[in-house]
């Protein structure tokens, strides 16, 4: 592979070794354009002379001088082509808006010389001023000093290493009034930044010979971004500015390492000045020797030769960029399979190519299969079937257990608007069953509300309004009880009417509806949130996706509201009718009630035996016991036993109910839940125009694909050539 002879002077060239033409083949693959690859940068004050060394060192004729004071980066490429041309184009900012990016990539110029890029360069600038947006004296409509979009000039030949080389906007500390800004300062200083950040860019520090070093900021930046002082390098220009000895003997210095050190050292290098001949070719006069005779005379000559000139530059910066590409190697192979897997990612994320019916169909139906699969793992809890269900908000049945159990909790405890008298052992009980919540899985109110802010469509639907037991009077169970029993008694005697204990159970079961709804909210607002989430996870194409929901949407609400009719037909079946039951647990409930009160009533009559643990009563304190409540008081003990025994039944059989019947049928697992709706049978049914519009590729897509095939492509070539 190793064709090329060593070092510069064979061919005039800066490229030479088998890595580096590994990398000019990466360069030819593209590569550059996905991947930073080693590229030098000319970095220094404004006029330092960085557009006349790079010109120097690559032989194309470099906007120069202070009129053309570089206002935007410029980017020399080589290539290797059969015939000589030379392409200009401009690459837009990446932060461009998109017609701006199309207004700069129409630019193109291709010249066939260097004499003719030499010859036409100050139309071609004039012209990319225009293009840019940069104001001059010949472009005053220009709304900006400089650009963040890049110049790039690709210099295509047979004879061509793949090298690039930059050249940037030059520092500068003094605003002028009416041209530049402090604003502008900051932009360049960042644009310079930018350049030197990456480990692979080679730093040329351009300081003008005749400036004090110590003024240049620029020594202090690149020590910043290249800590250890492995890629930069000092190059002094303009030596033939300097009158005085001693100043060229300070210049010396610098060289020699005696004063402000560099780890790679200080090179002097004269470039043509203003008033050189312009159209001397530097092409072919590359080191200009006449120039650089003044290195025979005093104090010069006595510096090492390695130190001065260009050619000197040229082999130091080859085996400097042989190293960084060596160095960089390893990365430049990891970062080039990364982006390999990325864009087969994205390439496979794309799908198949969709341009006809049968295409699309078969495009959404694998995507309500992948749904439906993720729908099934979610829905029995094999969390480990998709990686997607790592998400908590994808573990839908956890959830919704979750939430039920809280429910059934709640509903227990608090569903009631009186409570009941219940006997000590009862109330130890419940407390001891307290709810913990699980604090992955617990959602509080708050979250819940804004969570709901993010569905709006769900407005309509869900509710989170909860009744408290504020919105009831303080009232004992008994003096209620009372009331109702004396506004609709008869003449029964020790019995009460039919109607009675209809309305005592409506009215303590008021909190029902309420309740009942904000579970059914809840349980909604999970499964919708499920199905959004897993719509992302089926399908990356977001205009797919956006087509898809809103397509689904109106049958998903509408399926959400059947699940909360059904609630609603369960809460008015259980207060509207007539309270009954076949259930045992009934009767033996209520036995259980009447039983307590009997031996509550006989408790203060009791006696211990002695040598015996159990108490006694005798038989004629159970009458008394018994027969000295007042009728009106054995109706209301009565009425409110038979209303607990079957309150308790009933709250129980509802939430059952609720669960199975609005929940479970209805919103989870039934043919007609929410989950079930996209489906590959729904993908089937779709009308022809429907289809299309959801699953019919955007040209867009069709171009993304195009791209990625060849990057793709590229990226293989590149793979095979790093290995
Ligand atoms: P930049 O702003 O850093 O790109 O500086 P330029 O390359 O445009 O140079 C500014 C001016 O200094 C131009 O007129 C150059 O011709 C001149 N110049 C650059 N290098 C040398 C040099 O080594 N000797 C002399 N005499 N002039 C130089
Ligand atoms: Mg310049």
């Amino acid at each position: 592979m190793a064709t090329q002879v060593n070092g510069y002077h064979a061919n005039n060239t800066l490229v030479s070794s088998d890595r580096l033409h590994v990398i000019d083949q990466l360069r030819e693959k593209n590569i550059g354009k996905y991947l930073p690859l080693p590229q030098l940068v000319a970095v220094g004050d404004q006029s330092s002379g960085k557009s006349s060394l790079l010109e120097s060192l690559t032989g194309i004729p470099f906007p120069r001088g202070q009129e053309l004071c570089t206002r935007y980066a410029t980017q020399i490429t080589h290539r290797r082509e059969e015939h000589v041309c030379i392409n200009i184009t401009i690459i837009p900012r990446p932060n461009a808006p998109e017609a701006v990016k199309d207004h700069l990539k129409l630019y193109g110029r291709a010249l066939q010389s260097t004499a003719e890029l030499r010859a036409d360069f100050p139309a071609i600038l004039d012209e990319v001023n225009v293009h840019m947006g940069i104001r001059t004296s010949k472009n005053p409509g220009g709304d900006k000093t400089f650009a963040e979009d890049v110049l790039k000039i690709e210099k295509c030949g047979p004879d061509e290493d793949y090298l690039t080389v930059i050249d940037v906007p030059g520092i500068f500390r003094l605003t002028a009034e009416g041209v530049t800004t402090n604003q502008d300062k900051a932009l360049v200083i960042s644009m310079v930044k930018e350049y030197i950040r990456d480990e692979r860019t080679i730093i040329l520090a351009v300081l003008p010979a005749n400036v004090d070093v110590f003024t240049q900021e620029i020594l202090a930046l690149a020590e910043e971004y290249d800590k250890k002082g492995e890629r930069t390098l000092g190059v002094l220009t303009k030596p033939d500015l300097l009158q005085e000895l001693s100043a060229k003997v300070s210049v010396c210095k610098l060289v020699e390492g005696k004063r402000k050190p560099l780890n790679l050292g200080y090179y002097v290098v004269r470039n043509r000045g203003g008033d050189d001949d312009d159209n001397d070719d530097a092409g072919s006069d590359l080191t200009g020797p006449d120039r650089e005779a003044m290195f025979n005379e005093v104090p010069w000559r006595d510096l090492p030769k390695e130190r001065l000139g260009v050619a000197a530059l040229k082999s130091r910066l080859q085996d400097l960029l042989d190293h960084i590409t060596d160095r960089a190697f390893p990365q430049l192979r990891l970062e080039t399979r990364q982006m390999l897997a990325d864009s087969q990612k994205d390439y496979s994320a794309l799908g198949e190519p969709r341009q006809k019916e049968r295409e699309q169909q078969k495009y959404l139906v694998a995507m309500a299969g992948k749904f439906q699969a993720l729908v099934r793992a979610a829905l029995a809890a094999d969390y480990s079937a998709h990686k997607a269900l790592e998400d908590d908000k994808l573990r839908i049945i956890t959830q919704v257990v979750n939430l039920t159990e809280d429910f059934n909790k709640d509903f227990l405890q608090n569903s009631h608007a009186y409570s009941f008298i219940t006997s000590k052992v009862e109330e130890e009980h419940v407390a001891k069953v307290e709810w913990i919540p699980d604090p992955v899985f617990s959602i509080d109110l708050e979250d819940l509300e804004a969570e709901l802010e993010m569905f709006p469509e769900l407005n309509n639907i869900t509710t989170l309004d909860v009744c408290t037991n504020d919105d009831f009077p303080d009232c004992n169970i008994m003096d209620w009880i009372e009331s109702m029993y004396r506004r609709s008694r008869g003449v029964e005697l020790g019995a009460f009417g039919p109607g009675l204990l209809s309305a005592a159970f409506r009215e303590q079961s008021v909190k029902w509806g309420p309740l009942t709804r904000r579970y059914l909210s809840e349980i909604i607002l999970v499964i919708h949130r499920f199905i959004l989430r897993a719509l992302d996870v089926v399908c990356t194409d977001t205009k797919v996706r956006e087509e898809l929901a809103s397509t689904i949407m109106d049958r998903l609400l509408a399926r959400y509201e059947d699940g909360m009719r059904q609630a609603d037909f369960l809460v008015a079946v259980e207060r509207d009718k007539r309270p009954y039951t076949l259930n045992h647990y009934f009767n033996s409930n209520l036995q259980g009630a009447r039983g307590l009160r009997i031996a509550k009533a006989l408790k203060s009559h009791s006696r211990l035996l002695y040598g015996e643990g159990a108490k006694y009563v005798e038989l004629q304190k159970v009458q008394e016991a018994v027969t000295n409540k007042s009728n009106t008081q054995h109706t209301k003990e009565d009425i409110h036993d038979i209303l607990q025994a079957y309150y308790k039944v009933a709250s129980k059989r509802f939430v059952d109910n609720v669960y199975h019947q609005a929940v479970d049928h209805c919103l989870l697992s039934g043919p007609m839940s929410p989950l079930a709706l996209f489906s590959e049978q729904w993908v089937l049914e779709l009308e022809d125009k429907k289809l299309r519009a959801i699953a019919a590729e955007s040209r867009l897509t069709s171009e993304r694909r195009v791209i990625l095939e060849r990057k793709i492509k590229d990226l293989e070539e590149a793979i095979e050539i790093l290995q």
